[in-house]
């Protein structure tokens, strides 16, 4: 039987994180080591490299998965490891994984195979804390707004009108409404409240996209928390806790290297999903990567309709990053599914299916060539795929004019991508006209319209009544000119997650709008996506275990 990911990366003879660090340049003192082979990289070392040439921004991205996950940050991995194959200075930013995924669906997110970050244990579980300051500093400003209530309400603030949530990095459907402040009054104002799952939370959003400690102060003071009982907007500055709040997060904000089986450095910083949040690893992780190598793979969440499409619209343009190349992972699988296969028989060969399917993929190419970046297919390769599927996916991309390439990383590491990143150094040197699909003044529904229309193919948006008065009441408050990030199934390029291939004549229908002003965008909820998860009938939790020796098992 093929080992699972956990055992291979327990095979894995780690080395001391002072050498991978070497690798990419970073001198040992400025490595503030969290056990041998976890380190944060210092403070005044981010700082001093802010001059330095950057080096080429490779994203990897996907069609719209299967529940069980297509391979990105397999692929991220892998591609990385086989670009440093290849005698190029190679680094790759990644995000942190949620504990939300790792009991419920989908067990770990360093990567799989071969192609693997370690430690893995730790990696998925608490790493370096970032998660846990990231609750912390949430929660801090919910306590303080129930607090300034309960101690005569100088701000006026309507108990009714909170917006800002509590938040945990666990998947508890219990938890998306409650009933807080219950009993007497000592305990505090009755009201409801909700959790978001920590990765859906405003404050993962504005660590991702900061540029430094001061800047996240800065959009910490800038969050919209409530109304006052007249209307107005209560930010974070109001209830003075902005100070606090970025002192949770001084050792979260700095970047966490990691290594690959094949010692080459990671770094893993930050991880918002990409269907309730925009889906990417910070900015300061990928501009020290960029800054420390000559190449950096980087991933976003989910398809290329999700995490690409923020990666573009919303990362890149806030942050100043220029895109040389994108990878899009498909593989024989999912194009199955989009094809009509159920999910327990896609282990059965079904061509017609599979080229069924491609219509899938050939949407998420149309949109990466709507932003103008030279792309890639990958197929990433699994056990199951037969030679007649592989072959007719191969004639697809060459009827088409797609450059593709094979990525055997699961099976074999980085020697499995040494084609696909032959082609993505070839890709970087290629014209590219990067462009976001949407204008930052063009109105919120403009926005979302353009996003609907161009990248998931619908034929338009309804608005429900909610979400026009938010509209109104966002314009009339100025927040209009902020970039959308959209949430959405991740299953389908709709808004229902049933709905596979390349749907047409679909509307996206939006219900709610949510300010996350210290991000700096607004939130559209479309169909029935939630940003607090619920467990599956069979949580992964169920299969996990660590014996006297501290082994785990079942962690995938
Ligand atoms: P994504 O980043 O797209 O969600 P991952 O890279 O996390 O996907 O992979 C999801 C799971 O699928 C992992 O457990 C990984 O080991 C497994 N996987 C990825 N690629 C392959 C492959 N080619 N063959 C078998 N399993 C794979």
């Amino acid at each position: 039987m093929a080992k699972t990911d956990l055992e291979i990366a327990q095979e894995c003879v780690m080395e001391p994180i002072g050498k991978v660090g070497a690798k990419a340049g970073i001198p040992e003192e400025a490595l503030e080591p969290y056990g041998r082979y976890k380190a944060k990289l210092s403070f005044d070392f981010v700082k001093s490299l802010e001059n330095e040439k950057e080096g080429k921004l490779i994203l990897v991205t996907a069609i719209n998965p299967t529940k069980a996950g297509e391979g990105k940050s397999t692929t991220t991995v892998g591609l990385g490891d086989g670009l440093n194959r290849l005698g190029k200075k190679t680094m790759m930013a990644l995000r942190e994984p949620s504990l939300g995924p790792v009991f419920g669906l989908k067990g770990g997110a360093a990567g799989g195979g071969y192609a693997q970050v370690v430690p893995m244990e730790d990696i998925n579980l608490h790493f370096t804390g970032d998660m846990h300051a990231i609750t912390t500093c949430n929660n801090l400003v919910s306590a303080i707004v129930d607090n300034h209530i309960y101690q005569g309400n100088a701000l006026n603030i309507d108990p009714e009108r909170i917006t800002f949530k509590r938040c945990l990095d666990m998947n508890d459907r219990e938890l998306r409404r409650v009933d807080i402040g219950r009993g007497a009054k000592v305990n505090g104002i009755k009201r409801e409240d909700g959790f978001n799952i920590t990765v859906a939370s405003e404050i993962m959003a504005a660590l991702c996209l900061a540029e430094d400690l001061m800047d996240l102060k800065e959009r910490f003071a800038s969050m919209l928390v409530a109304y006052t009982m007249d209307g107005k907007p209560v930010y974070v500055r109001d209830l003075g806790i902005e100070g606090a709040m970025a002192m949770v997060m001084k050792d979260a904000i700095l970047p966490n290297l990691v290594q690959t089986l094949e010692h080459n450095p990671v770094l893993i910083h930050g991880g918002p999903f990409a269907n309730i949040a925009h889906g990417c690893n910070s900015v300061i992780a990928t501009k020290t990567a960029l800054r420390l190598a000559d190449y950096v793979v980087t991933e976003a969440g989910f398809g290329a309709d999700l995490g690409a499409e923020k990666f573009l619209d919303i990362k890149c343009r806030l942050a100043g990053l220029h895109p040389d190349a994108v990878v899009i992972v498909a593989t024989i699988r999912a194009l199955k599914q989009h094809g009509g296969v159920a999910f327990e028989d896609l282990k059965e060969e079904n061509v017609d299916a599979m080229r069924k399917g491609c219509e899938n993929l050939a949407k998420h190419i149309d949109t990466i060539q709507q932003f103008g970046v030279p792309y890639i297919v990958a197929i990433n390769e699994f056990a199951t795929d037969t030679e007649a599927e592989v072959d007719a996916l191969k004639a697809w991309c060459a009827e088409n004019g797609h450059p593709l390439s094979l990525s055997q990383v699961w099976a074999k590491g980085g020697e499995g991508a040494l084609d696909l990143g032959q082609k993505v150094v070839e890709l970087c040197e290629q014209e590219n006209h990067y462009a976001p699909l949407y204008d930052l003044d063009d109105s919120i529904e403009e926005k979302i319209e353009k996003i609907a229309r161009k990248v998931y193919g619908a034929k338009g948006v309804e608005f429900t009544e909610e979400a026009q008065e938010q509209i109104r009441l966002f314009t009339a408050e100025g927040w209009d000119k902020l970039p959308i990030c959209m949430a959405k199934t991740q299953m389908s390029l709709s808004d229902d997650g049933k709905v596979m291939g390349r749907p047409t004549d679909f509307t996206i229908t939006v219900r709610e709008l949510r300010p996350s002003l210290g991000a700096g965008f607004i939130v559209a909820l479309t169909g029935n996506v939630l940003t607090m998860p619920g467990l599956p009938k069979h949580p992964s939790a169920l299969d996990m275990d660590i014996d006297e020796n501290g082994r785990i098992v079942g962690l995938f």
